[in-house]
């Protein structure tokens, strides 16, 4: 008997939660549910968070949760409970199948069947920003060595699990050589661990591109936290199917399970929605916990419920569909088709183990060497020589040299064009006058003194080099 917290969430989230534990537990779910109140009333009540602490405690206890949707009320001041819960809990990977169910189900796609797992707790969504001048604003985008390889592993060890062919890569490095150049590399590494196991990797545009025209050419799709937003979304609608999408949210102790939809509001209270995106949600917390032949018994029944025709109003389609039904009577449909076989869909056999992850081992340290620094500045010209005049200055008292002043990237300073956009926000670039080592302290002493001469800096990154090798990027055009 596993124990499991459940959330009924708001608007149509009650009525799908009744009818998806109603079909797990009659195919025989072992689960015994403690249920907690997370969402509207608790927002409404003045938690802005949309959770208690107490309800905390049952989900850490549990490490198994199951949510149906909320509504977040409209105006300032709520915090999502999804991005809170994925990282409060750890749950760096979300988990979402995208199957077209044709010809049961209207799609462009009648053979797409993929995965996309996604990045879950950094990249952009560390929501570290800052406004630094009048006219910029930025947002941190960071990607970690743990953060890619437990993504990936992830990835691989999914497609080992439930016997996909291959693991896609989409990321952007060739811009972002840096951050996304880190996940690529890492994806490399794991890759050769799963000699089984095709893989390849996309640049993100061309490869979203193929995916929305032929989805049939992938499996298992992995990729950093905002790619993996956007296109798990487009894979959902272009399977056809938003409101029968379910997804994981995994960490390494605990694991949430829900579908992609919304509360539906206007839908609520009337025995009208979808329950199968809760239940995929439900099928895939089956697996996590070992009751694979469970998952495997609902999963069949509901493939051949879909094939018989009786289908919600979302997907009733006159002609295709038999029989439109409810939500409950959705339910009992399934319930009754337990034990059966799809016979025109492909019925599922899922293996018998659960899927297990090592521990992330941290590297021995590199060879760290401080060869530089970025100082940007705030400054209201559009001129860069104006800014490299100013900067200039600061070059004999501190044995640094500019070597180079960039904005918004491109390199404006020496040798610009002027054809060349700026803003009022200016990288300029130190490097130390002798050797390639720059003392800490020197940076201390550049940033005094451009106090000293009213230069408005707004911050520093340091330039290193790891093991020998140049780890940051070159200014565009250099
Ligand atoms: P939504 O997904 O609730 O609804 C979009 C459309 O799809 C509506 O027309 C709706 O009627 C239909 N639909 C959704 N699920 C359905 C189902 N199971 N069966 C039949 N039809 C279904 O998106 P929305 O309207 O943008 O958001 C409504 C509320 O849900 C908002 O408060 C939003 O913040 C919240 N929301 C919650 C989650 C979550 O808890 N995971 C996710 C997305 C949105």
């Amino acid at each position: 008997m596993q124990k499991i917290t459940v959330a009924k969430g708001d608007g149509i989230g009650p009525e799908i939660m009744d009818a998806t534990l109603k079909i797990i537990i009659a195919a025989g779910a072992q689960i015994e549910i403690e249920e907690i109140e997370v969402g509207e009333q608790v927002y409404l009540a003045g938690n802005t968070a949309g959770i208690a602490r107490e309800s905390w405690d049952v989900i850490r206890r549990n490490k198994v949760f199951l949510k149906a949707p909320i509504t977040t009320p409209q105006g300032g001041g709520y915090k999502s409970l999804n991005v809170t819960t994925r990282k409060f809990l750890g749950l760096y990977s979300n988990v979402r199948p995208c199957m077209s169910l044709h010809p049961f189900v209207k799609t462009k796609h009648p053979q797409m069947d993929i995965v996309i797992v996604r990045e879950n707790e950094e990249d952009l969504y560390a929501g570290i920003e800052h406004q630094q001048t009048d006219e910029v604003v930025q947002c941190l985008k960071l990607i970690s060595r743990p953060g890619c390889e437990k993504i990936v592993r992830y990835a691989f060890e999914y497609a080992r699990q439930y016997k996909r062919k291959k693991v896609t890569c989409f990321t952007k490095d060739n811009i972002m050589k840096q951050t996304d150049g880190l996940f690529h590399k890492v994806f490399d590494e794991i890759a050769v661990e799963y000699p089984e196991i095709e893989n390849e990797h996309w640049i993100i545009d061309i490869g979203a591109a193929k995916m929305a025209d032929t989805p049939e050419v992938f499996d298992v799709l992995v990729m950093p936290n905002l790619y993996g937003d956007v296109l798990s979304d487009v894979a959902a609608q272009i399977a056809g199917s938003v409101g029968l999408a379910g997804s994981a949210n995994i960490g390494s102790e605990c694991a949430m399970f829900e579908a992609i939809h919304g509360s539906a509001p206007r839908r609520a209270g009337q025995n009208l929605a979808n329950p199968s995106g809760l239940l995929q949600g439900a099928i895939m917390m089956l697996n996590h916990i070992g009751q694979t032949e469970v998952a495997e018994k609902v999963q069949n029944a509901w493939l051949k419920t879909i094939e018989d025709g009786t289908h919600t109003y979302d997907i009733y389609k006159e002609g295709t569909s038999k029989l439109k039904v409810g939500t409950s009577e959705f339910a009992d449909a399934v319930i009754a088709n337990l034990g059966q076989k799809p016979t025109v869909l492909k019925p599922v056999t899922y293996a018998k183990t659960t899927l297990k992850l090592p521990e992330y081992k941290r590297k021995a340290p590199s060879k760290k060497e401080l060869v530089g620094v970025d100082v940007f500045v705030h400054h209201p010209t559009t001129d860069p020589n104006e800014v490299a005049a100013l900067l200039l200055q600061l070059e004999m008292e501190n044995k640094v040299i500019l070597s180079m002043i960039t904005n918004r990237g491109i390199k404006v300073w020496p040798d610009g064009f002027e054809e060349t956009f700026c803003t009022d926000h200016w990288r300029c670039r130190f490097k130390p006058v002798q050797g390639k080592q720059l003392a800490k302290d020197a940076i201390a002493h550049l940033l005094l003194n451009a106090h000293k001469l009213g230069i408005d800096t707004i911050k520093t990154e340091n330039l290193y080099e790891f093991n020998g090798i140049p780890a940051f990027s070159l200014g565009q055009g250099q």
